[in-house]
């Protein structure tokens, strides 16, 4: 099923986002987004690669889904993918990684050493 105002599709029994936007917020632009994941992936190596579980991962991504910058599995502030489960190019499973929002909705668990 596809939302008709923003456009998500959703499999099987999952159901509707509760706050579908009539129009999604706008990300920002490609340059910002690989800057941005190229910060948060050197942030996340030099502490270790450290994962959240796949149950922290989930209640995550249902603050994510009720959050109005939440749009086609993406965080529409930072630009980075948000999604329930993968460990690669999903900002929810790096432990390093928090919610641009201010304030943050959801913290980082670990944080990344500081250089030197
Ligand atoms: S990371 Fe924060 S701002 Fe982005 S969609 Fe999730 S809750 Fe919203």
């Amino acid at each position: 099923m596809r939302c008709l105002r923003c456009g998500d599709v959703r499999k099987g029994k999952e159901k509707p986002r509760r706050m579908c936007p009539a129009s999604p917020p706008e990300s920002p632009p490609l340059a910002d987004r690989a800057r941005t994941f190229s910060k948060a992936a050197a942030k996340w190596i030099a502490a270790g690669r450290p994962v959240r579980s796949k149950e922290r991962m989930r209640e995550l991504h249902a603050i994510c889904e009720a959050c109005p910058r939440f749009h086609d599995h993406a965080c529409t502030l930072c630009g980075c993918p948000v999604r329930r489960s993968g460990v690669l190019r999903n900002k929810l499973a790096w432990a390093t990684e928090s919610c641009p929002d201010d304030p943050p909705r959801w913290e980082a668990e670990i944080t990344a050493p500081k250089s030197s």
